[in-house]
């Protein structure tokens, strides 16, 4: 649930929205750690023209290249810069949630509105 993500939470109208997730661990064609995250679902956001809630659908689907520290992180980046892939920098505890929030703010529009929105803006209450 939305909810449980502290950040997604304060984002989202709807805080118990339900997001899937899935987040699986392995390895490329050359042995480097990378965990291929996908989430999807659909949440609510404020329409940017009209304040009433739009749902927005979230699809996320990327590859993150896990890099023990920074120097490796430019190392990698460096070494897959054609490639469509994120790296981020894990230490031994790598933050799962903060992966996922990652991924679902980044799939977001950066506009919310109704695809056909004609509604009178919303009176300031
Ligand atoms: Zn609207």
């Amino acid at each position: 649930m939305v909810g449980d993500f502290e950040r997604l939470a304060q984002e989202f109208v709807n805080p118990e929205a339900i997001l899937r997730y899935r987040i699986c661990g392995g390895q490329d064609a050359r042995g480097r750690s990378r965990l291929h995250c996908q989430v999807s679902g659909s949440v609510e956001l404020e329409c940017q023209r009209c304040l009433r809630p739009v749902s927005v659908a979230v699809d996320g689907d990327r590859l993150l290249y896990l890099a023990a520290s920074e120097a490796d992180a430019d190392r990698l980046e460096s070494a897959l810069a054609d490639e469509d892939i994120e790296v981020i920098v894990a230490g031994q505890n790598l933050d799962l949630a903060s992966v996922i929030e990652d991924e679902v703010l980044l799939s977001l529009p950066v506009v919310s509105m109704h695809e056909d929105c004609s509604m009178e803006p919303a009176a300031d209450v």
